[in-house]
């Protein structure tokens, strides 16, 4: 079993760091699937991946769906990736909407049963922090990790970093990104929040409308590079919108680039079990 290891994103280093390890089940579950607490726990053998839910008090059926999808499916599974944009839009830790805390009650549900929970920051919930985590019981991936999966080594990220030839977006990227950005951001009042990231999602919506669909896909440089920097053979990232299990080839090697789906008119979500990959819709 190898550990996992950080890797850049985008061309930074990071720090080593071991996470969640998925060759071992979990020894005991106290979930759904397990009603009895004496009995022997079946071997949960599955890991799910999902993101760009984009969940707003504005989208019932989104939500009801994230609900019965983490009160049904996901406890069946030993751990549950989020590749970022959960939420449409992330205030901070302190939000009050309703729906929100709705959503970290549900999360909290699924950790105390056993499920173990990795968040990763999208380009919509960068401010996710560590009071979120606490209240879920999850933990923040840092964009680029490489965890283990079922003895293969798998890079995860948002994949917006991956969008290279959106050259503007990119130049937002950093700068909300920036430590000292972020710092300035947390310590504003929720109403001047609020106002930004209104102006942010029109901005956001303004430049989706001008910019060419392929502009916004990703850049096959840049999906190569990342693949040469964390020396792995299989990506999984959301952000595009574009669910699809592509396969290509890195200087030669087989490789393949696994990519989540939104949950704007149907859910997505990937299974993964030592036997394979299942990239699935969930109809609404
Ligand atoms: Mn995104």
């Amino acid at each position: 079993m190898l550990p996992d290891r950080r890797l850049p994103a985008a061309g930074r280093l990071v720090r080593p760091a071991r996470d969640h390890v998925t060759s071992q089940p979990s020894p005991r579950c106290r979930g759904p699937c397990c009603p009895t607490p004496d009995a022997p726990c079946p071997p949960h053998l599955k890991t799910l991946f999902i993101s760009d839910l984009h969940l707003d008090p504005s989208a019932p059926g989104t939500l009801a769906q994230f609900h019965a999808f983490l009160e049904g499916e996901a406890p069946g599974a030993e751990a549950l990736y989020i590749l970022g944009d959960l939420f449409e839009a992330w205030l901070g830790d302190d939000d009050p909407e309703p729906e929100h805390r709705r959503a970290i009650a549900a999360l909290r549900r699924l950790t105390d049963s056993g499920v173990a929970c990795r968040v990763m920051h999208g380009n919509r919930d960068f401010l996710l922090g560590q009071r979120f985590c606490r209240e879920t019981g999850a933990r923040l991936l840092e964009d680029g990790a490489v965890v283990d999966l079922y003895g293969e080594r798998v890079l995860l990220m948002h994949g917006d970093a991956l969008c290279t030839d959106d050259t503007s977006y990119q130049r937002l990227r950093r700068i909300v990104r920036n430590p000292v950005v972020l710092w300035t951001l947390r310590h504003l009042t929720l109403e001047q929040r609020r106002a930004i990231a209104r102006r942010m999602r029109a901005g956001s919506r303004e430049h989706v409308g001008q910019t060419a669909p392929e502009i916004m896909d990703v850049n096959a440089e840049a999906v190569a590079s990342a693949f040469r920097a964390a020396r792995v053979r299989t990506l999984i990232h959301g952000h595009t919108h574009r669910p699809a299990v592509h396969t290509l080839h890195v200087d030669g090697q087989p490789a393949r680039r696994i990519v989540l789906g939104d949950w704007y008119t149907q859910g997505s979500v990937l299974e993964v079990t030592p036997d394979g990959v299942e990239l699935r819709a969930l109809a609404r």
